[in-house]
C-alpha cells in the first residue's frame, strides 16, 4: 500500500485525502494542519491522524480535545509521497523539508512551475513524472484546458488556442475574496498567466489566454476557440470528446444552463460536497466555423484537480501507466457523470 501523506488540509487537501482513501492501493498515512479548526476536527473524526505542521503550535491542538500524532516531519518521513496543499508559496518553503526526508512531493497550481522537475496533467503527460521528486499538479484552469487540448492535439492537430476565462472571485469558503459587485478585468495585462502555464504541459503550443473575475463561487467558465490544423465537423468533435472520461458534455435535454444547476445537478447525483471532477461542456456550445472549433465549459476550481493528484501519485512512484491509473482513479472515484 502506498503510504500517502497530505500536508495542508483545506479545499484541495481535504478532497485529496478523501479520494486517496478511496484507492484499492493507497493509504492516507496522515494529514497534517496549522490550527485546530473545523477541517482540522472533520479529519479526526474521518480517522486520519492528525499531525501540526508548525510545532509550536501542537498545544493549541490539545487544548481543542484533538490528539496530535506528531510534528509533520515525522509524517514526511513515514510517507512514500506527500501531497503538499498548502496556500500558494509554502509549498515552495516546504520543499527542503521533503528533501531532507527524501520523500518525494506533489505541489499544487499555486506553486511556480520552476519549483518541480514536471508540472503534469494526467491525460496529457503523465509519464513525464515518472521516478521525479517534485511534481506540480496544474491549477484548476490549467487542468480544464490540459484535458480539452490532449485529444485535439491528437486528432487534429492544435494551430493555435484562444480561452477567455471567467473566473469565480473565491471559493464557497472564502469570506474575504471578491469582488462583491464587479466585472474585472484580472488579470488586466494580456496574455494572462494561464496560457505559459498551459505550456508546461504542451510543448511548442501556441495559445493565448484572457482573465476576467466576476461575483461568483460556484465555478470558472472558459469560452474556448481552438483553430485546428484540419476543417472538422463539429458532431465529430463531440464524438471525440465522448470518448474522454473526464469530459462531461451536458446534453441539452439535462436543461442545466449554467453553473449553478451543474452544481445542484452534483449534488442530487450524491458527489461529495457537490464536487464536479469532470469539465463540463455545453454539447450544443461545440461548434466549428472552418477550421476553428468553439466552446463553453464549467471547470470546479475546488475538486477537478483532485483525481489528478491521485494520477500522480502512481506516476511519481511508477506503480501504474496512464490508462491503468485513470482507470482505477475514476472507478473508485465515481468520475463519469
Ligand atoms: P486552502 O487555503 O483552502 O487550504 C490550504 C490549507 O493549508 C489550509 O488548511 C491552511 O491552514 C493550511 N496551511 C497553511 N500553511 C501551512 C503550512 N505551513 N503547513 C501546512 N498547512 C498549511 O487552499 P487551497 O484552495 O486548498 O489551495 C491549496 C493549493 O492548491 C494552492 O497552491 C492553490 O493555488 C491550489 N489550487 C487551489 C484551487 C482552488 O480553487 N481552491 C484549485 C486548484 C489548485
Amino acid at each position: 500500500m502506498i503510504q500517502v501523506a497530505i500536508n495542508g488540509y483545506g479545499t484541495i487537501g481535504k478532497r485529496v485525502a478523501d479520494a486517496v482513501r478511496e484507492q484499492p492501493d493507497m493509504e492516507v498515512r496522515g494529514v497534517a494542519k496549522t490550527r485546530p479548526n473545523f477541517e482540522a476536527e472533520t479529519a479526526v473524526d474521518k480517522g486520519f491522524p492528525l499531525y501540526a505542521a508548525i510545532e509550536e503550535r501542537a498545544d493549541q491542538f490539545e487544548e481543542a480535545g484533538l490528539e496530535i500524532a506528531g510534528p509533520v516531519e515525522d509524517l514526511v518521513d513515514a510517507a512514500d509521497v506527500v501531497v503538499d496543499a498548502t496556500p500558494s508559496g509554502i509549498g515552495a518553503e516546504n520543499k527542503s523539508m521533503y528533501e531532507a526526508y527524501d520523500t518525494p512531493a506533489l505541489y499544487q497550481g499555486g506553486e511556480d512551475a520552476d519549483l518541480v522537475d514536471t508540472s503534469f496533467n494526467a491525460r496529457s503527460n503523465f509519464e513525464d513524472a515518472t521516478g521525479a521528486d517534485h511534481v506540480r499538479v496544474v491549477s484548476c484552469n490549467t487542468t480544464g484546458l490540459s484535458r480539452v487540448i490532449a485529444p485535439l492535439r491528437e486528432a487534429y492537430g492544435v494551430e493555435k488556442v484562444r480561452a477567455t476565462l471567467v473566473r469565480r472571485g473565491g471559493d464557497p469558503g472564502q469570506t474575504s475574496r471578491g469582488p462583491i459587485n464587479d466585472i474585472l478585468p484580472n488579470p488586466v495585462t494580456i496574455p494572462s498567466h494561464h496560457g505559459p502555464d498551459v505550456e508546461t504541459i504542451f510543448d511548442d503550443l501556441d495559445i493565448d489566454t484572457l482573465g476576467m473575475k466576476v461575483p461568483a463561487t460556484l465555478m470558472h467558465m472558459h469560452s474556448l476557440n481552438v483553430t485546428l490544423e484540419e476543417e472538422v465537423d463539429a458532431s465529430e468533435v463531440r464524438d471525440l470528446f465522448a470518448e474522454e472520461s473526464r469530459l462531461f458534455l451536458i446534453p441539452e435535454r439535462m436543461d442545466i444552463d449554467g453553473s449553478g444547476t451543474l452544481k445542484e445537478y452534483a449534488l442530487d447525483a450524491g458527489r461529495p460536497r457537490g464536487d464536479v471532477w469532470e469539465n463540463s461542456i455545453w454539447e450544443e456550445s461545440i461548434s466549428t466555423v472552418g477550421d476553428d472549433l468553439y466552446l463553453f465549459q464549467g471547470i470546479h476550481q475546488e475538486s477537478d484537480v483532485v483525481p489528478e493528484n491521485v494520477d500522480a501519485i502512481r506516476a511519481v512512484l511508477g506503480e501504474a501507466d496512464a490508462e491503468e491509473s485513470i482507470q482505477t482513479t475514476n472507478e473508485t472515484m465515481g468520475i463519469g457523470l
